[in-house]
């Protein structure tokens, strides 16, 4: 098997159309789209009985582990569209000594941090650049509060596609730098990431940009939902009991219960389905607030704050799609401290070896809270996602000094 067959193989495509999430209103494929027309989010829709009598999970057995392996239900047409930094299958790791400890049978972590520019925001970009250039896109332009940045600066330069993005003052430094390293024009902006977006909204009308904001344009959904179809496809087609995810705009999370239902359609799942639950901090929780009061829409949140950058987002325009999917799958919203992120980020770390992003931290603070209230069960196989790299973010020095020329007390080592 070559390495890269599955982005030089033709295979049939089956995109039939496109809908709004909102009104089920039909959109025609193969056109440049953002939102509806009544400003919600278009989904991608499949001729699902195509795609079971093409992609069986005996012709996805012999493809590489990447998760361009599932292009039958992938919008893009054509190989030569197809962007890649090499998006690899991400490891399920387990955290056997914490989740003996607290008892759990089976305690894992979907480590999105493999994937190039360090995040699974890889996933969605690489997606939403492809079907850019398909469709002829010449400049891309995006808020960010990071990670998404800089995989849209990342595959963007990588077909000399321009790209221009805007970020709150305070993101990061090197997440800013690293956008402007991988070929973007970078801007810090004084606000937050919905201020930057209304820039981008700005520009897009001023200089003709092709907004690439979280969910206005349909593909970096289609992106996201591989999770759903590789998680799936690693635990042998059987999903996890629950799912933790740090929700943000909830691109993953909305993604993911696409993927189930897509899978069910083409009969490789059956009906039952994860508990999803919606993680976010104290200091920026609309969903978890729109969800405890039972409304199908957030409001803004004002005020928002945390240390964990990529669920600081006041307001999502997919707010109702995380909600429903929370709520079909019995699931729920829960919010954790920024001291709890980090002492969970710090347990992880020293305890299992695995060095979690603030937001995967929270995820694991956020089943610790619901073991605790007994909403998870010891017993029930949970799925923690820690969505980037440890490596991008600021971290403690534990470190001490020692005088190579001084005697050492070598008892106190
Ligand atoms: C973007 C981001 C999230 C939130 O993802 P959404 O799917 O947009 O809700 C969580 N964690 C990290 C590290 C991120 O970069």
């Amino acid at each position: 098997m070559r390495h890269d067959d599955n982005l030089t193989t033709e295979r049939p495509t089956f995109v039939t159309h496109l809908e709004c999430s909102m009104t089920g209103e039909r959109f025609e494929a193969d056109r440049l789209h953002g939102l509806s027309n009544v400003g919600r989010p278009l989904l991608v829709r499949y001729d699902l009985d195509g795609v079971r009598g093409e992609m069986t999970k005996d012709a996805l057995a012999g493809r590489p582990a990447d998760l361009w392996r599932y292009r039958e239900l992938l919008p893009v047409r054509d190989c030569a569209d197809i962007v890649s930094l090499g998006e690899t299958a991400t490891p399920i790791v387990p955290l056997p000594r914490i989740g003996a400890a607290m008892g759990a049978t089976e305690l894992l972590v979907k480590d999105e941090g493999r994937l190039p520019t360090g995040s699974f925001k890889a996933r969605g970009l690489v997606m939403a650049i492809s079907m850019a250039k398909a469709l002829g896109v010449k400049t891309i332009a995006m808020p960010t509060n990071g990670n998404a940045g800089a995989a849209a600066a990342a595959y963007a330069s990588r077909i000399g596609m321009e790209a221009v993005i805007f970020c709150p003052a305070d993101t990061p430094e090197i997440n800013v730098r690293e956008i402007a390293a991988q070929g973007a024009r970078v801007y810090r902006v004084d606000g937050l990431i919905d201020d930057c977006g209304k820039l981008v909204g700005q520009g897009a009308k001023e200089r003709g940009w092709f907004d690439l904001s979280t969910l206005k344009e349909p593909y970096r959904i289609e992106g996201k939902k591989t999770m759903g179809l590789e998680l799936a496809e690693q635990l042998d087609w059987k999903l996890p009991d629950v799912i933790f995810y740090p929700t943000g705009g909830g691109t993953g999370l909305i993604g993911m219960w696409k993927a189930f239902d897509e899978l069910e359609a083409i009969g490789f799942i059956g009906p039952e389905r994860p508990r999803m639950v919606a993680v976010q901090a104290e200091g920026c929780a609309p969903i978890v607030r729109a969800w405890e009061e039972g409304a199908r829409h957030a409001t803004r949140w004002e005020g928002s704050h945390t240390i964990a950058m990529g669920i600081r987002v006041p307001q999502a325009v997919g707010d109702f799609l995380i909600l429903d999917a929370v709520r079909a799958s019995d699931g729920f919203g829960i919010t954790v401290s920024d001291e709890e992120i980090l002492a969970a980020v710090d347990r992880v770390g020293r305890e299992e070896g695995l060095l979690l992003c603030p937001e995967g931290g929270a995820t694991f603070a956020a089943y610790a809270k619901a073991r605790a209230d007994g909403r998870v069960r010891a017993d029930e196989r949970v799925m923690l996602f820690n969505c980037a790299t440890g490596l991008k973010y600021p971290m403690a020095d534990h470190s001490r000094t020692i005088a190579k020329d001084e005697p050492v007390d070598w008892a106190s080592l």
